[in-house]
């Protein structure tokens, strides 16, 4: 056993393990990050966009300090069929509150300086090292083992992930399968950042957060998004697993489609690929979280399932930074009585489900099975892009255009129709 006792250890550098480092540190606790990656965020992928309403909570100002690449002024939301894609375009001012604005952010940047500010703090970090296991003594947690070497620790919090050895080897957190998880492919392409503002229309600094509906994922569960950073995109298509492994196409070619579909192709031409990662993400929504506490240890971010896809949206670094502020609040408490049982840890949960993130994410828990409808990915963006076509096109004499509306809506069926509107409106 080593000599040195930690008050916590944290596994995963992460935005869950980083931002419940450095607030455990701020707070005077002897605070040990492991993260298997060669640094912090080596190994970590998003689409991302970052809505800044908790980590603004952790720290102030943190869209001008912070390595943000652009905020967030332009939501686009495609339906997409082979050769078409009919958009909604969205843009606003960045509102004046700093919480209320969201941040296009690369995580290599981002986990570096969150994980750079909880080492100023008083926080060690290693990097490098994978921990293999949770140290147990008389069935309470009191450490981790990593490459045979025991290190203690008051409490640990399991940070490492939507893909958690921890959680599995423990019967803790989120318990990721086909039915409830996607995978995504991300590349980063380097465009240059006049380039961007012109083909996104956007003002310097400012940027845009495209989903889109596509025929790249074959009318899977899935879809594609864009991110515009300083001056590079992130493009990228997400797969819910459960098709992933039923599709004959791989999931980077759907990538290299989607690539191609002249909606996009302009807008990446002469680019140059800067990074490209992969990665799981928990779609189980609430019903999906798991267990997130035990003597000695807590659950945060991914690993525990805190993650959300409501078509429009997709959130899980908010989710992970309010976990690790309820996950703090709850180890600080526990230090200051002495006592890391689980009964004094659970306060954590309490302070969880206080969190904005836990109440979307019970808000939004019917959103996994109405995106369980393959229509949304297949029928509805063909009727929408066909009915597009009918109504633009004039080559002769026209039909009534409720005529060509109720054609498109055919090739759907009303029933249909009105059954996935029902549910829809019910779920979201
Ligand atoms: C393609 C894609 C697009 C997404 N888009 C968005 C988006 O736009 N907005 C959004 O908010 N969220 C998005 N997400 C979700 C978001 O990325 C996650 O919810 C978020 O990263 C969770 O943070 P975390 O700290 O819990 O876990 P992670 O970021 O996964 O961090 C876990 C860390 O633990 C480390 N680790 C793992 N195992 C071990 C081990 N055994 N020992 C030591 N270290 C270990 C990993 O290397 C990693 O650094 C997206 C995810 C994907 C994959």
């Amino acid at each position: 056993m080593s000599e040195d006792k930690f008050d916590v250890i944290i596994v995963g550098a992460g935005v869950a393990g980083c931002v419940a480092g450095y607030l455990l540190a701020t707070q005077g606790l002897d605070v040990l990050i492991i993260e298997r990656g060669s640094e912090a965020g080596a190994k970590n992928t998003s689409g991302g966009r970052l809505y800044a309403h908790t980590i603004e909570q952790v720290f102030p100002d943190f869209g001008l300090n912070a390595p943000v690449e652009r905020v967030i002024t332009q939501e686009r939301l495609s339906f997409m069929s082979e050769q078409n894609c009919t958009s909604l375009l969205y843009s606003f001012a960045p509102d004046d509150e700093p919480k209320k604005r969201s941040y296009s952010v690369l995580r290599a940047k981002l986990d570096k300086w969150l994980a750079q500010q909880a080492c100023e703090a008083g926080a060690e970090l290693i990097t490098g090292v994978r921990v293999d296991d949770l140290l147990k003594k008389d069935g309470k947690v009191c450490g981790v083992i990593s490459d045979g070497e025991e290190l203690e620790a008051s409490v640990v919090l399991v940070a490492d992930g939507a893909n958690s050895i921890i959680c599995a080897k423990n019967n803790l957190g989120f318990k990721p399968d086909k039915s409830n998880c996607a995978v995504g492919a991300k590349e980063v392409l380097t465009i240059g950042e006049q380039a961007i503002n012109e083909r996104f229309g956007c003002g310097s600094g400012e940027g845009a957060a495209w989903l889109m509906l596509s025929d790249a994922t074959q009318g899977h569960m899935g879809g594609g998004f864009i991110y515009t950073n300083r001056d590079s995109i992130s493009l990228g298509v997400v797969l819910g697993l459960e098709a992933a492994s039923e599709c004959e196409t791989s999931l980077p070619s759907m990538l290299e489609s989607l690539k191609s579909h002249p909606a996009i192709a302009p807008l990446i031409k002469d680019a140059k690929l800067s990074e490209y990662s992969a990665h799981v993400i928990p779609e189980g929504g609430f019903n999906a979280i798991g267990r997130l506490s035990g003597d000695g240890v807590l659950v945060l971010g991914d690993a525990a399932g805190l993650c959300i896809n409501i078509g429009y949206c997709v959130r899980g670094m908010d989710m992970a930074v309010d976990s690790a502020i309820a996950a703090a609040k709850a180890v600080v408490a526990a230090k200051s009585r002495g006592d890391f049982s689980a009964a004094v840890l659970s306060e954590y949960e309490s302070e969880l489900a206080k969190t904005a993130s836990l109440s979307d994410m019970r808000l939004y828990k019917n959103a996994p099975k109405l995106l369980a409808n393959e229509r949304i990915f297949n029928a509805y963006p063909k009727m929408i892009n066909s009915i597009m076509a009918d109504i633009f096109s004039v080559n002769g004499t026209s039909e009534p255009l409720r005529k060509k509306l109720a054609s498109g809506l055919k090739k759907v069926g009303f029933l249909n129709l009105i059954k996935d509107l029902y549910r829809g409106i019910k779920s979201l």
